[in-house]
């Protein structure tokens, strides 16, 4: 069954560059040229399955010549490199760096937020279900790329990068614009424990993010089945923390595997697409 996103939801643009797809946020940067974004889907690279075709991550068994050959194609969309990008090792943490183009083609960390303020400095992560978070400060010229699964959202990863970049670079979160990117939805992200504790310890509204089977129509005969809302989590963490424009992309990469590698719906024999920043 495909779940239909809620209202917040927005839609997210396709542009092709190089003959390769990505897409952006509408609103996101609300027109300012100071900053740059993409988030890639799998489509256009050359890895064979399970990687097909755009995986741009080494941690899983894709030949490393076709991860650099997916890296080139994707990156030069913007004109970067792997190393003219700062990376990060990824742990499904809340920790965050603060980062500079001296850190270009290293992988700091381990990390699941890289922010900078420094003007042309690059970021880039990459994912598989967990939720790309993007923020943008228009107004003190900074940004920050974050990766959060349930954990990242448990443990307020998304929280966390907003008080980093108060703290770095004096931002204001109401000033903040921030976007979770695609992830897995409440209509596939199946949880039992420890996700149903964690997720009822910390958040306020546990209930409208722990979700009934959505074939059920949330009878009884759903039982203890509940579906995490990860993008709403997500959404939450950064309207805590006070930012007040936040866009939520509209796909589930479980359900959109011909788009996205999604380590759930792929039984974790898959691939990572990337997300991009650069201030
Ligand atoms: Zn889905």
């Amino acid at each position: 069954m495909q779940y239909e996103f809620d209202k917040r939801s927005v839609k997210v643009i396709e542009h092709i560059r190089n003959s390769l797809p990505f897409f952006c946020f509408e609103n996101f940067a609300n027109g300012s040229s100071d900053t740059q974004h993409a988030v890639f889907t799998r489509q256009g690279g050359t890895s064979p399955w399970p990687f097909d075709t755009l995986n741009l991550s080494i941690s899983v068994r894709d030949r490393a010549e076709n991860v650099y050959a997916n890296r080139s194609r994707a990156y030069a969309t913007h004109d970067r490199s792997n190393d003219s990008l700062v990376h990060a090792h990824l742990i499904h943490g809340a920790d965050v760096a603060i980062v500079t183009h001296q850190d270009y083609g290293q992988y700091i960390g381990p990390v699941d937020g890289l922010i900078t303020n420094e003007k042309g400095c690059g970021l880039t992560m990459n994912y598989a279900d967990c939720a790309p978070i993007l923020i943008f400060d228009p107004l003190r010229g900074g940004i920050g790329l974050g990766h959060a699964g349930w954990q990242g959202a448990v443990k307020d990863l998304p929280g966390a990068m907003v008080r980093a970049m108060q703290q770095a670079f004096g931002s204001e979160p109401a000033d903040l614009s921030a976007a979770v990117g695609p992830c897995i939805g409440p209509c596939c992200y199946e949880v039992g424990e420890p996700v149903l504790s964690a997720v009822k310890d910390t958040f306020n509204e546990s209930q409208a993010l722990l979700r009934p089977a959505p074939d059920t129509g949330g009878s009884e005969l759903s039982g203890d089945k509940r579906y995490f809302d990860l993008p709403e989590a997500n959404r939450q963490r950064l309207l805590e923390a006070g930012v007040e424009q936040v866009e939520v992309a509209d796909f589930c990469t479980a359900c959109r595997t011909d788009l996205f590698f999604s380590h759930r719906a792929e039984k974790g024999c898959t691939g990572r697409f990337g997300a991009i920043l650069m201030l």
